[in-house]
């Protein structure tokens, strides 16, 4: 076998597209422009759908290696209505021992091990195979000095957080309002209130914390991040696919004029009402905007009901069931409706897409602003709220509801407003010209010598010093 001096990088990414997507492209970069082998690790549960199939995941170069472990069945572990909170964290946990004998068999083995946000329980890997650790939070810094922040506000608070009479103080940061704090930490009682601020504790166990985010885009929130090393190295997507569209959608995105068209869509997990559902319709149709729509059939009040059975295909119900009567033929021409799960990146990168009623997720959000498409922000759960305010208010790259999506319906007349002020009014415009700004701010960031750039040399210099890949 021949001895290289290629460092290997173990990576370890828990199920949901929103959560191997960011982990493949760290990947990638680590292979691509620091000569890293890379091993991921992908773990799926008896109710993921097929991830691999999805993401078209194969070897990478042959210097990035996809390793799905089999699915694991956490039926007896989980009340039957677990949250998704919970049975992430439960899935993760069980994979841990297959992670070990993974790691102990690699002839090879790796000089780091990273995790994400759900996989910290595998950080004691690292110091049993004596290699150096880091955690991989594919979101933001704001998000991040939230979150290093909760274990100090559940010893400082009394009671449930979302009674408190004013929004949460982080320190070095704007206050986190009590609707934006993310769902996980509502309820003491909860299990998935103690996983959470166990991972929230275990994000220090780590020689660093990295993050899909950049210097210019959230100095403040990085800043305000003491006591642990963090990497913003993003922004982190995938890149477009030269054949990414095809066959009808690329057709009818080809005929549409430069920004015309608004894209709807809630990432991997995010489902509507039928109430909802209905009121989006009218309100697209109303606006009399063109647009794409990647649809799921509705679910009421789980608005995350689809995250682990993302892409799967339903063949139960047709869209013409629970959309409005008529709606499909009256928007015959002006809009396009997608079943289920869209190629993303390569919709948002299209010239004639000019707005993005999105969910928040992060990955949507870094993709909206890598190919400067403005937003609507519609959060429904985790981080997204966060984020949204983060974009409306800090970032002014988007515009929002005056209704709290994850509290009551939006109307029509109010998706109507926004979808025409993102689209055609004086505001989306000054949005729109913000959003570029971004998109430079985040091309100079990943650019030799870019402060992202930077960062990742840095990681990859402590990590290459243990040990060597054969080959
Ligand atoms: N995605 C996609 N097609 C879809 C829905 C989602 O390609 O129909 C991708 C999207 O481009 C993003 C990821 O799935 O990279 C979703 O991640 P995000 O953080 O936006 O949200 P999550 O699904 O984790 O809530």
């Amino acid at each position: 076998m021949e001895i290289t001096t290629k460092p290997h990088a173990a990576i370890l990414s828990s199920p949901g597209m929103g959560h191997i997507i960011p982990v493949i492209q760290l990947g990638k970069r680590l292979v691509d422009y620091h000569g890293f082998h890379v091993t991921i690790f992908i773990v799926a549960s008896n109710e993921s759908s097929d991830q691999s199939q999805l993401l078209q995941l194969h070897a990478y170069k042959n210097s990035l290696e996809m390793v799905e472990f089999p699915a694991i069945d956490i039926a007896n572990l989980v009340e039957p209505n677990a949250n998704v909170v919970t049975r992430l964290v439960v899935v993760m946990r069980e994979a841990v021992p297959a992670l070990r004998s993974a790691i102990s068999a690699m002839k090879c083995p790796p000089s780091v091990l990273i995790v994400d946000l759900f996989g910290t329980e595998a950080l004691c890997l690292a110091e049993e195979f004596k290699i150096s650790k880091y955690v991989y939070v594919a979101t933001n810094a704001r998000f991040l000095s939230f979150s290093l922040h909760v274990p100090t506000l559940h010893e400082l608070i009394k009671g449930e957080f979302a009674d408190q009479k004013e929004p949460l103080k982080i320190p070095g940061c704007k206050p986190v309002r009590l609707e934006d704090v993310v769902g996980s930490i509502l309820d003491r009682s909860s299990q998935q209130y103690y996983e959470y601020l166990r991972i929230c504790k275990q994000l220090r166990l780590g020689d660093g914390i990295l993050l899909n985010t950049w210097q210019d885009l959230e100095a403040q929130a990085l800043a305000s991040i003491q006591n642990v090393q963090v990497y913003p190295i993003g922004p982190l997507v995938r890149p477009v696919k030269p054949d990414g569209l095809k066959g009808e959608m690329l057709c009818w995105l080809d005929k549409q004029s430069t920004e015309s068209v608004l894209y709807v869509s809630f990432g991997s997990g995010g489902t509507m009402s039928v109430k909802q559902i209905t009121e989006l319709a009218f309100g697209l149709e109303q606006s009399q905007q063109r647009f794409i729509w990647v649809l799921r059939k509705p679910v009421e009040n789980n608005a995350d009901a689809s995250f682990f059975s993302a892409g799967k295909e339903h063949d139960d119900d047709p869209p013409s069931k629970y959309l409005p009567d008529g709606f499909l033929t009256r928007t015959k021409e002006s809009g396009f409706i997608v079943p289920n799960w869209a190629p993303q990146i390569d919709i948002l990168s299209h010239r004639s897409v000019g707005g993005f009623m999105t969910h928040c997720g992060w990955n949507s959000v870094m993709e909206s602003i890598v190919n400067g498409v403005p937003m609507i922000a519609w959060p429904l759960y985790a981080e997204q709220m966060m984020n949204a305010t983060l974009l409306t208010e800090e970032l002014g790259v988007a515009v929002r509801s005056e209704v709290l999506p994850t509290k009551a319906v939006v109307g029509r007349v109010e998706i109507e407003k926004m979808v025409r002020m993102i689209m055609e009014d004086k505001q989306g415009k000054g949005i729109r010209e913000r959003v570029r700004e971004l998109q430079c701010g985040a091309r100079k960031a990943l650019s030799e010598g870019g402060s992202s750039s930077n960062a990742l040399s840095q990681l990859a210099k402590y990590c290459s010093t243990y040990t060597s890949y054969g080959k």
